[in-house]
This record gives structure tokens, sequence and C-alpha cells, in this order.
């Protein structure tokens, strides 16, 4: 079943004006939601719409941030008008949460136009809140994919207005950011039969298109030449022999007709600042090592980790961002058959590392080992990588924060605080050297991964480490948080797309020059 890229939905338009709130503006809209102090002044009811009504709903009881109250307003009561007491403290993730609620409780109504505006508020917290807000109504509002052959009748919202508040600053980077996250979160809820690896490669075709950017297909053929095969033992088992490796390459306002990767060995004017790799597997089996029923049933979200490095470039791309960024996306399924790899099967990667299986559905670490070692090979400064890696990381942290890994130590505190600003939070597990010696094979260069699965996430944190050279800065982000029932922060789908906020929040911050510097700074 053909599927097209979501392009003209990915965000609700929002603008900007200079307008008041008054009668007449809420007249013209389904919903509107006005930002209160906990204790708004006379003159604040005052310059309000229906001012003396929302003042004695608002003060029949006493308010704590957070709390709401709502009521219909306008000639033919057509307007829900919801008074918000704004949050002037807490964390990212807790204003994204609450932004989540109130926006559930805006579009509950299914209105067509959204204006948000404020009275008597501090404008720094205002300012984050109504950026968190517009964050979870464009995540709330967005639409995925149906195969419904009679689509249900729901009103889409197709406009916000920002009013009465000032410039918000930011906007343009909630709006990529929502458009990422939007993005990752369409592709990684296609049903496995549309998303196949050839329709994957599709999609990514027309996004390099649309976008502009340098688009390389690395088909099994090729990978074989590349002597990649650590991914080809994955791929091996498929009924097609259509999976492959995606390189995308973004270079603001430099075209990027061919790409030259694979072979480049010194950092050159044409390599990228940073490589964001991703795992794509379309639908995980568990291989030879088959899963149960309800272990293979959401395996069609296998693929988040390239979903999130592909939102995330896009995001940086509606940002115009000056950044050099390469995209891998390591795409095919993992399944069983009489071609399938198997445990015992000793393979060799890109990098030359020879690789004893011991799980097949451990197919993840073995197709990012050719997709890092081939993104090294064009020398990036950094790479960040992407997958629904592993049930360990669930279970230390959960699904509410991610699972993150890095060979530069000293910035340990550099990542999780992108993690706390960005409100997708994410902790540090060691990865010192010596957990190497739980990988060591009598008859290959490593494990895949242990016999027992203690301690998964950081073992395969310490295989993959084997694929980046020392000299590139290297974050692997073991995506716990992909997904959860309930949804997470501003989020209420299951599918989460963990990690476009956080990336541009990482490299807003300077990742990873600026890490360097500051573990330099600390350690002097
Ligand atoms: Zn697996």
């Amino acid at each position: 079943m053909p599927t097209r890229l979501p392009f003209g939905s990915l965000l609700v338009p929002v603008r900007q004006t200079s307008a008041r709130l008054n009668a007449a503006k809420l007249a013209g809209y389904a919903c509107a939601i006005v930002f209160l102090p906990v204790t708004p002044t006379a003159g604040d009811w005052a310059a309000l719409p229906f001012g003396g009504l929302l003042r004695d709903l608002y003060q029949a009881k006493p308010r704590k941030p957070g709390d709401s109250v709502q009521l219909k307003v306008g000639p033919r009561a057509q307007t829900t008008l919801i008074a918000v007491c704004l949050a002037d403290a807490g964390s990212t993730f807790q204003r994204l949460q609450a932004a989540g609620k109130l926006a559930r409780t805006a579009l509950d109504g299914e209105p067509d136009g959204i204006v948000i505006s404020s009275q008597g508020c501090a404008k720094s917290a205002l300012d984050a809140t109504l950026n968190a807000t517009i964050a979870a109504l464009e995540a709330a509002a967005f639409r995925f994919a149906t195969f419904k052959s009679t689509p249900g009748q729901h009103e889409r919202l197709t406009h916000m207005e920002i009013v009465g508040t000032g410039k918000l600053p930011d906007l343009d980077l909630t709006l990529a950011t929502a458009a990422g996250n939007n993005l990752a979160r369409w592709l990684t809820a296609l049903p496995p039969n549309t998303l196949d690896a050839s329709g994957y490669r599709r999609l990514v075709q027309d996004l390099a298109r649309h976008l502009g950017l340098g688009f390389k297909f690395y088909g099994e053929a090729q990978l074989k030449r590349l002597g990649a095969g650590a991914f080809l033992a994955v791929s091996q088992g498929n009924g097609t022999r259509d999976a492959g490796i995606i390189q995308l390459v973004y270079r603001r306002g430099v075209p990027t007709p061919g790409v030259a990767a694979g072979r480049a060995k010194a950092r050159n004017s044409t390599s990228p600042l940073v490589s964001l790799v991703g795992k794509g597997i379309c639908f995980d089996t568990g291989g030879t090592n088959l899963k149960t029923h309800k272990g293979m049933l959401d395996m069609h979200i296998d693929m988040e980790g390239s979903a999130v490095a592909l939102g995330s470039l896009y995001a940086l791309h509606a940002l115009r961002s000056p950044l050099a960024v390469d995209c891998w996306l390591a795409i095919t399924e993992n399944r069983t058959g009489p071609l399938a790899y198997k445990p015992q099967d000793v393979v060799r990667a890109h990098n030359g590392t020879t690789i004893q299986v011991i799980h097949t559905d451990a197919e993840g670490r073995m197709v990012l080992a050719d997709a890092l070692s081939l993104a090294a090979s064009t020398r990036p400064r950094a790479i960040i990588d992407y997958a629904t890696l592993t049930g360990a990381c669930v279970s230390a942290l959960t699904e509410r924060y991610s699972g993150a890994f890095t060979n530069r130590p000293e910035a340990r505190d550099f990542i999780e605080a992108a993690g706390t600003s960005s409100g997708e939070r994410v902790w540090c597990f060691p990865m010192d050297a010596d957990f190497d010696s739980d990988l060591e094979s009598s008859v290959a260069d490593v494990l895949q991964c242990a016999v027992d699965g203690k301690g998964d996430h950081i073992l395969a944190a310490r295989f993959l480490n084997r694929f980046v050279p020392q000299d590139i800065a290297w974050l692997h982000l073991d995506l716990a948080a992909g997904s959860r029932h309930g949804g997470l922060a501003h989020i209420s789908s299951e599918i989460t797309g963990f990690g476009v906020r956080y990336t541009l929040d990482l490299l807003r911050r300077g990742w990873p020059a600026k890490a360097a510097g500051s573990a330099k700074a600390t350690s002097s």
C-alpha cells in the first residue's frame, strides 16, 4: 500500500500577532487558552474578556500552578475559554507534561482554531510555557496515517494564533522540533508491510528530494564489496533483496549531487561535523531465536532509531542549521528462515572485526556496527546513534528515560544537561573498558553479546564502541523511552519519537566542541 510523506500536515500553522484578546477575537475561535498568575490582580481580570465570569470561577477555590478552569463564552457559547494557572517553576519535563494535559483538554472539542494569550504573567516563565504548549498542541493535533476504508469524521485543527504576549523567542525551534518529532512518530507507526525496506527507501528518497539532501543507497551487493558482513548477516534471512544502508547529506546552501563515502580517510571540507546513525529494523521477529507472540507484536517500531535520526535531520534542515550533518540509516528486517543467520555463525564486519553470533535477536548491534563503521569512514567529528536496542535498558530506567553511553566520559554532565533542558531525559551508564572481558570470544574478536543478559545495555555499548574510532566523539542513545503506554511528557501517543528534542538541544549547546571545552575547564 503506497503511502506518501505527510509534508503538508506535519505542522498546524502558528502566527504571532500584536492583536489583543477581546470578545471579538474570542468569537473567531472555537477554543482560547489564557495563562494567568496564581493570584491575578483586579486589573488582570478587568483586562480580560469575560473577566468577571472567569474570576468567579477561578477564585471559587485556591489555585495552584497547572490548574485550569473553562467556560463556554460568546453569543452562541461557541468558544471554549480555558484559563490556566501558570507554573513559574519546575523542570522542562514537568512543563511539557502539563502542556500535554492542557493540549488534550483544548483539542477535546475538536476546535478548528485555537487562540493563545496571557494576562499578568512573568515573561520568562510564560515564554517557556508557551513553547511547551505549542509543542504539545502540534504533537496532539498531528494525525498518523490511517488505513480505514471510511475515515472518521474528525475536525482538524487548522490554525493557531498567539496574541498579546510579546514576541515568543525560540518559536522556530519549537516548530522545527515538533515537525521532526511528528515525522519520526508517523514513520514509526506505519505498518510493517507499508514500511518494509523498499517502502522505507522510497520515502527517504522522497524526503531527500523534497529537502535537497544528498542521497546514497548501499544495497546488499555493494555492502558485500565493502565487507559489511555484520549488517548482511541480519539481512540474509529476508525474503527480498532490498535491505541496505542509506546515507543522507545535509550541507546548508551546498548542492550535494554525489556522495563520496566509505573511502575518505582524512577529515576534509566535505566531512560532516556530526553523523546521525539510526537502527532501522522494519520488523524484528527475533530471527532464528524467535520472539514470542507478545514480544513480537510491536516489532514494526524497531526502526524508531532511524526515524529519530531522520526527524532530527528534518528539524535541522527546517532551521537552516549551519552544521554539516550526515545521516546513516541501517534498513532491514530480522527474519527467520533457512537462510537466516544463526547462533555460532562467525561474521566479519566492515572494519574487519570478526563477531561470534550468540543470539539472533541482538540484531540491532549487528546492523549498527557496520553503519557506525561506514559513518566513521567519512571522518565526522562526532557521531550520535539512536536505537531501540535493549530490554535491559528499559529494565534499568523504565520508559521514562533513555540510556546514554559515550566514549567521552568527561562529558556526562553535558550529555545529561541536554536531557534536563530539552525535557527528553537521558541517563549516562558506565562503559569502562573492563566490561569487554564479558565479550571475549574463543574463536572470534568479540562476542555479539553475552550468553546471560546481565547488563546487556552496557555490553551492547561496549560492542558498538569497537566500530567508532576513539578520535570521534560518540554518543549512543538506547531509546528505552521510544515507546511508553500512555505517552511521555507532552506526547500522548505510545510512540514518543523520543530523541529529536534531545538532539536539537545537544547540538545547540555545542556538542561535541563545547563538551570538550567544558570538560577541560572543569579538570584544569
Ligand atoms: Zn531484536
